[in-house]
């Protein structure tokens, strides 16, 4: 039995495509008719995932988002940035929406302290360009009954996923979670900085 019905987001739902790896960044637009905002990359992305946390954007239908980082030295806003609104200006991330179509355009963080300072999050499924870093997991996996959906679905979603080859994960992956874990440490000194 497979779980092809169970829809993740559109970017994996008809499998997971591989990057490329001498792939080296693009440029992402906002979903509007004219006037969009376009955010260059001039780097591949990491870290790609599907989220099911309540915070990230994702397309209308899908319980999933996709969202990968960047280093923000790589990130730059080439056009009609005056529509970029931030979404929560007290959330650790900082997220960028176009004010016209709600796309988020990126992520960022200004908190010199936090552990993923110095990288920004995007979704680069709002570039054309194919070679972009393929989904690698699911993070935030039970959240996305935070977001309606039916808890009995969980099975299949995470069978889904499974069968995607994104293993499902209820926070972000152990490498993550370690990289977290490491950073806290040596600020509190538990372990040598
Ligand atoms: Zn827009
Ligand atoms: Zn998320």
């Amino acid at each position: 039995m497979t779980y092809e019905n169970v829809k993740i987001h559109p970017a994996v739902d008809g499998g997971v495509k591989k990057g490329r790896a001498d792939f080296a960044g693009g440029t992402l637009h906002c979903n509007c008719a004219s006037e969009r905002v376009e955010v260059k990359v001039a780097a591949q992305t990491a870290h790609n995932h599907v989220c099911g946390c309540t915070k990230c954007w994702k397309p209308e239908g899908a319980i999933f988002s996709q969202v990968a980082v960047v280093g923000r030295d790589a990130l730059s806003v080439t056009a009609n940035g005056h529509k970029l609104k931030i979404v929560n200006e007290a959330a650790p991330i900082q997220r960028y929406a176009c004010s016209g179509c709600g796309a988020h355009m990126y992520g960022r963080i200004e908190n010199t302290g936090h552990p993923f300072y110095g990288l920004d999050f995007v979704h680069t499924e709002l570039s054309d360009q194919d070679g972009w870093s393929e989904p690698q997991f699911a993070a935030f996996v039970s959240s996305v009954i935070e977001s309606g959906v039916e808890p009995s679905r969980m099975g299949d979603i995470r069978a889904r996923l499974k069968e995607l080859g994104l293993e499902p994960y209820d926070a972000l992956s152990p490498p993550l979670m370690d990289a977290i874990a490491t950073h806290v440490a040596k600020q509190s000194g538990a372990l040598k900085a």
